[in-house]
């Protein structure tokens, strides 16, 4: 009888459970209905919190839920900008100030034609819940605009930036919101932007960005913390299931600052790295990539992939970006862009004996890809947690803005290598807490949600 009851009362709240976010995902959809990348995001974080929520009724009861996947504040702004030949163009610039429970608004911008509201928001909502994981004091955030950065003059990047700064600078500051780079924002664009805000305010506010050079306040080991702690975290995920980095066949999508940092790491540890992309189409070098190569083209000529099979004529360039994943591999590394992976991506991975799946980019596989190296056992990392090296090292760098000194390159190295392990520890930890073992999507999910809404609830609902 007493069995039958708690039975009972079980599959009771289980019920309220499926139907309070199956109501607060139809808002989400209705009040944004063209929001796809939005809502991908917000499904595979409510999915993951099943468990969490018929153990903490509470974290219903308050509406957290529903106030976590609205964003503080969304701004939208006007950029126009003219171009070396006098014509004006005019872009549109976003902000969403998505969280601030755990401390000021922080996540990059990003400067690519496809940037709209959608994509900004699963942005944000994603880095909420990274930066809550880094175990930092930082909120969540992201921006940019629909602004194509390829084929312009370095004099046309810089009248774009300023203009883009110009409105930005009224909502942002070192203990407001601190944006970062992200796809085509570099080192040159956040200088650029640094430069405006300055003369704008007429104050040196270092803190103001992260990402900065290394002459005016940027951190060292910046640049490579987000290739560097993908390659961390998966060899903590490796090391597990006593495999490793050493000696294991790598393919890396991109060959952009994540993609670089990666193969970089992965080749130290004693991987060799295949294949990697751009968005025109992927290399594939048995010998393993020559990094010097790929850096030569991409980051000092700003150059296309292909132009690799011009010093390696032995190794093949195949256009068209997607196919990549074609080519057989232990680890795969998924650092170009959102939903990069399909199903049948991962379906012909696992075909071909892939072991690891480790997200440097953001959201990279989708949703059916992710079921598929779930229930193949195949240990996958997802991007909340694999890429947080890069945001993690962003608030070390405004540690070191506010003490007004910096560290080593071996110091912060060595801080990103903790930081980056103790996250995946607390995956693990969540994801068998809730009796999702193995689930290390579900487990970043859960600990960086419940951080957060902790957080939330404290604050009371303001
Ligand atoms: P970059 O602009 O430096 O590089 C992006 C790379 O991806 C380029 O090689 C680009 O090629 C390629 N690319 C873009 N679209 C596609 C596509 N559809 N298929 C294949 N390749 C493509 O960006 P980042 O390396 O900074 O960012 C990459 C990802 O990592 C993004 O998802 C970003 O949000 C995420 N990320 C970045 C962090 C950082 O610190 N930079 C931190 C955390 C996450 P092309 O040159 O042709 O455009």
């Amino acid at each position: 009888m007493t069995n039958a009851i708690s039975e009972k009362s079980s599959t009771n709240k289980k019920q309220n459970v499926h139907d309070y976010l199956k109501k607060v995902y139809e808002t989400v959809v209705t009040r944004d209905p063209n929001e796809t990348e939005f809502h991908q995001a917000v499904a595979l974080i409510f999915k993951s919190l099943i468990p969490v929520l018929e153990k903490y009724p509470t974290y219903m009861e308050k509406g957290i839920l529903e106030q976590i996947i609205e964003p503080e504040r969304v701004i939208t702004f006007r950029v126009p900008w003219v171009d070396d030949e006098g014509n004006t163009h005019v872009n549109r610039g976003f902000r969403v100030q998505f969280n601030s429970a755990l401390g000021p608004f922080k996540g990059g911008l990003r400067f690519h034609p496809s940037v709209n509201l959608s994509i900004v928001k699963f942005l944000g909502l994603e880095q909420i819940i990274k930066n809550s994981l880094t175990g930092q004091p930082i909120g969540g955030g992201k921006g940019g605009a629909d602004f194509d950065p390829k084929g312009k003059s370095d004099n046309e990047i810089m009248r774009f930036c300023r203009s883009f700064m110009t409105e930005l600078a009224k909502y942002i500051g070192p203990n407001t919101d601190i944006p970062a780079g992200d796809i085509g924002v570099g080192a040159r664009e956040i200088g650029f932007m640094f430069g405006q805000y300055k003369k704008m305010r007429s104050s040196f506010d270092a803190g103001v960005l992260t990402g900065k050079g290394l002459e005016y306040g940027g951190s060292l080991a910046r640049t490579e913390a987000t290739g560097y702690g993908t390659i961390y975290f998966l060899e903590e995920m490796l090391k597990d299931k006593d495999l490793s980095v050493s000696g294991s066949t790598v393919v890396v999508s991109g060959s952009g600052n994540v993609s670089i940092y990666a193969i970089e790491k992965a080749m130290e540890l004693g991987a060799t790295v295949v294949a990697c992309s751009d968005s025109d189409g992927y290399i594939y070098h048995a010998n393993g990539i020559d990094l010097d190569v790929v850096k030569e083209i991409k980051e000092v000529n700003n150059g296309r992939i292909s132009e690799y099979i011009e010093t390696y004529p032995e190794a093949t360039y195949v256009e068209g970006c997607t196919s990549i994943w074609e080519v057989p591999c232990d680890v795969a590394l998924p650092c170009a862009t959102q939903n990069e992976l399909d199903e049948d991506a991962a379906g012909l991975l696992v075909q071909n004996g892939v072991k690891a799946v480790g997200e440097g980019a953001n959201m990279p596989c989708n949703t059916e890809a992710i079921d598929v190296f779930l229930d193949n056992d195949v240990l996958y990392g997802p991007a909340k947690a694999v890429n947080a090296g890069g945001v993690a090292v962003s608030a070390l760098e405004m540690a070191q803005n506010s003490m007004r000194m910096s560290w080593t390159f071996e110091e912060v190295d060595a801080q990103l290598q903790e930081i980056m392990k103790n996250i995946y520890q607390n995956c693990v930890a969540a994801s068998g807490e809730f009796g999702l073992p193995g689930n290390l999507e579900a487990g970043a999910n859960i600990a960086g949600f419940r951080k957060v809404a902790d957080a939330m609830i404290a604050q009371g609902v303001v």
